[in-house]
């Protein structure tokens, strides 16, 4: 990054500001949420994915800036400041446009941008959730001391593509692709509790951080194939015998709660991910997620972070039974342009844009 979000912000009419993102992954809900605080929105879109939009007139932009290649997006870069906009980025967004471009994108971008470079390097990543005092699965350095279930994980691999299960070392040697880089994890057995988190550095209501506060928007589980319904035809044991191995790739995601006496240590550990963040690089702001299993003696293990918004939080575009207690009718999207919205009263944009 060779610029500073002050002269990003120069030439902006700060009264006409408007909400722009790649039309993929949860701009439905950014668009719907940015419409319902009064924002004007722009999506960037490839020419034959405009029709779709016209399906859901609440969730539209007002505008598209079509696209060949969303590799060419810098090229928008001019236009998209004329226009006022900030962009918000979603899981797709970065994976589209690639890490370094999303770095030096030279047009306000909601969040810190810095936080890319802890969430995707997998070694900071461990370093942040567990200098937050955050219980991860235990990693296996050596693939012949697979001593328990393990997933095997390829870095940069998006949605649990490729990712496999193994029980010993001869297992993991008759699966894996060597030629991929690759991380050996416990298998934690549990449930899936993926926890959608908001943490603004300019709200003092509400849970109190040492700066700013923290909410608790919802939680979901994800819905992967073929994992998640194998057991229709099978056990897994009896698959694996003829070959055919479970997969981890999303495919949607369903609504859940948790049980109310777990709500405390989800704060807790949502309260140490952000003060650890500020230390280390001047914190997550916005939402992020926390990827979690939740062991039968009731302790969370964490197996991932994501510092932006993600899918999961697409079954609450009209409010969740936890955001429900905070305001009716309040998406993760409506909340990051509420923020947007807050900030530009009190002059306070540089805090939550990069
Ligand atoms: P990830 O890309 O790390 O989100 O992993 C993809 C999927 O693999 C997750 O959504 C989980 O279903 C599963 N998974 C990942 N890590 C673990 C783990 N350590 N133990 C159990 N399941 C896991």
């Amino acid at each position: 990054m060779v610029f500073e979000i002050r002269e990003l912000l120069e030439g902006y009419d700060k009264e006409k500001l408007s909400i722009a993102t790649i039309c993929s992954h949860s701009s439905l809900q950014i668009f719907n949420g940015a419409r319902k605080e009064g924002f004007r929105t722009i999506g960037i879109a490839k020419e034959e994915n405009v029709k779709f939009y016209d399906a859901f007139p609440l969730g539209k932009p007002d505008e598209f800036m079509i696209v060949d290649d969303y590799k060419d997006i810098p090229k928008l870069a001019e236009e998209l400041r004329e226009k006022n906009a900030i962009i918000i980025p979603h899981g797709s967004f970065v994976e589209y446009l690639g890490a370094k471009k999303f770095l030096d994108l030279k047009v306000p971008i909601f969040g810190n941008r810095k936080v890319l470079l802890w969430e995707s390097d997998r070694e900071l990543e461990r370093k942040w959730l567990e200098g937050a005092g955050l219980d991860m699965p235990k990693q296996i350095g050596d693939p012949k001391d697979i001593d328990r279930p393990v997933i095997v994980k390829y870095h940069g691999a998006k949605g649990g593509k490729g990712f496999f299960i193994a029980k010993t070392y001869e297992e993991f040697e008759k699966l894996v692709d060597w030629s991929k880089p690759f991380t050996i994890q416990e298998f934690v057995m549990g449930t899936r509790y993926y926890l959608h988190y908001f943490y603004s550095p300019i709200r003092e209501d509400g849970y109190k951080l040492s700066k700013g506060s923290l909410q608790l928007l919802s939680m979901d589980r994800r819905d992967e194939t073929t994992i998640d319904e194998l057991q229709r035809i099978g056990s897994i044991s009896e698959l694996e015998e003829i070959g055919i191995h479970p997969t981890f790739v999303v495919t949607g995601n369903i609504p859940i709660v948790i049980r109310e006496s777990l709500l405390p240590e989800v704060f807790r550990m949502g309260e140490r991910i952000v003060e650890k963040s500020i230390e280390l690089f001047g914190g997550v702001i916005g939402p992020f997620c926390l990827e979690t299993v939740v062991t039968e003696d009731l302790k969370f293990k964490v197996f991932e972070i994501s510092a932006r918004i993600v899918a999961g939080t697409n079954p609450y575009i009209s409010g969740s039974p936890y955001s429900d207690l905070i305001q009716p009718d309040l998406s993760t999207g409506r909340r990051i342009a509420q923020e947007i919205k807050y900030a530009q009263k009190h002059d306070l944009l540089e805090e939550i844009l990069s």
